[in-house]
């Protein structure tokens, strides 16, 4: 059964991905409301109504629970037992299981792992003398991270051909959180596949897209990736391999690494809306955020097709001093965030420009 217009969707998290988000509820006809502690959040300002409380308070929960129709979130750092407690008074979509599996790197790469879909080699670490022994396995280099709460890059330290040994204290200079070591990936480009998955199993997914990062920060999406007919069919199909397995409903985000030969490890999945999938709002009938909305409030999904070639840039900090530039170029979308701060490395808005579809 698909929720009727009027119905008010729940949002938890108040950031730009919960701004898009209820941006394409109100096209859709819905009403939105934001669970974020932080007051005047950039989804609260396009939404129906903020609830002002941290994301596990249960009295707030309770709240989100009674106004809303269904509920859906814009991070994947929900916590699990929230969700949870919320799917017991309301449909939460995605299903809990997509956060419990996303939050920890190593249960992320078991569960891929398990289902076929190949990742970097990984070791859990908890103490130097397992990342000296998981090093000495991948030949003494790797990327050590934290196993949560990791993103942008952050919580992470790169080993290249270290000799075994002379390890005391990074545990403890990492936090004495759990770590994973990754086997160090020598990709030739990272791309995405953004996917959804509707309420009756139908996969939709958005061609991949050729992401490059700086500083840890996603700086462009690039459409088409420049990768195989092969290598994008494969990836699509890892993304509707990974939302049926979730019984997933919503949009996933699947970030992989391309090998010389055209094959792919994944490297994470996030259970929500993604910064590579901005430009299918630019370059798709049907955005992202319109795909997730239409998903979670059972509706048809649209079809994911690309109408334009098209890079999509974000606006980091400063960056947002170019808009007066960029918005003097034809051809050019741009999404700002409602941030009044820019503060260095705060994600304050993006932009896409389109061309004729090559
Ligand atoms: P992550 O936070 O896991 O997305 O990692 C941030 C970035 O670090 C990725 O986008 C890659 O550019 C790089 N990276 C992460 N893991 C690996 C790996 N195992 N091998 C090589 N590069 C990696």
């Amino acid at each position: 059964m698909s929720l009727p217009a009027g119905s008010t969707i729940g949002i938890i998290g108040g950031g730009q991905l919960g701004r898009m988000l209820a941006m394409a509820a109100a096209r859709l006809g819905y009403r939105t409301i934001v669970l974020e502690p932080q007051p005047d959040c950039p989804a609260a300002q396009v939404a129906n109504g903020q609830i002002t409380s941290a994301y596990d308070d249960p009295a707030a929960l309770a709240e989100l629970a009674a106004a809303s129709a269904i509920v859906t979130y814009e991070f994947e750092n929900v916590p699990v037992t929230a969700a949870e407690a919320l799917a017991a008074k309301v449909a939460v979509y995605p299903p809990a299981r997509a956060l419990d599996v996303a939050q920890d790197r190593l249960s992320e790469k078991t569960f891929l792992n398990g289902i076929g879909i190949a990742t970097a080699e990984f070791r859990p670490v908890d103490t130097d003398e397992e990342l000296t022994a998981a090093l000495k396995t991948f030949g003494g280099s790797g990327i050590l991270k934290t196993r949560r709460m990791g993103y942008d890059g952050k919580g992470q330290r790169v080993f290249r051909n270290m000799e075994a040994g002379g390890f005391a204290g990074t545990c403890e200079a990492m936090g004495n959180v759990p770590l994973i070591l990754e086997s160090f990936v020598p990709f030739e480009r990272e791309i995405s596949v953004i996917a959804a998955r509707g309420l009756d199993g139908a996969v939709a997914a958005y061609d991949p897209a050729a992401n490059v990062h700086r500083n840890g920060i996603l700086h462009t999406s690039t459409l088409p990736a420049g990768v195989k007919v092969e290598t994008a069919e494969a990836a699509r199909t890892a993304a509707a391999t990974i939302l049926s397995a979730l019984d997933y409903v919503g949009v996933i985000g699947v970030e992989f690494f391309v090998l010389a030969d055209g094959s792919l490890l994944v490297n994470e999945i996030a259970p929500r809306v993604h910064n590579s999938g901005h430009w299918t709002e630019a370059a798709c009938i049907v955005s992202q955020f319109e795909q997730h909305i239409r998903a979670v409030a059972g509706l048809a999904l649209g079809s994911p097709g690309r109408h334009s070639d098209c890079v999509m840039e974000n606006l980091i900090g400063d960056d947002v001093l170019r808009v007066p530039t960029l918005l003097a170029e034809p051809d050019l979308m741009l999404h700002l965030y409602g941030k009044a701060e820019a503060r260095p490395g705060r994600k304050m808005g993006h932009f896409t420009r389109i061309s004729r579809r090559a």
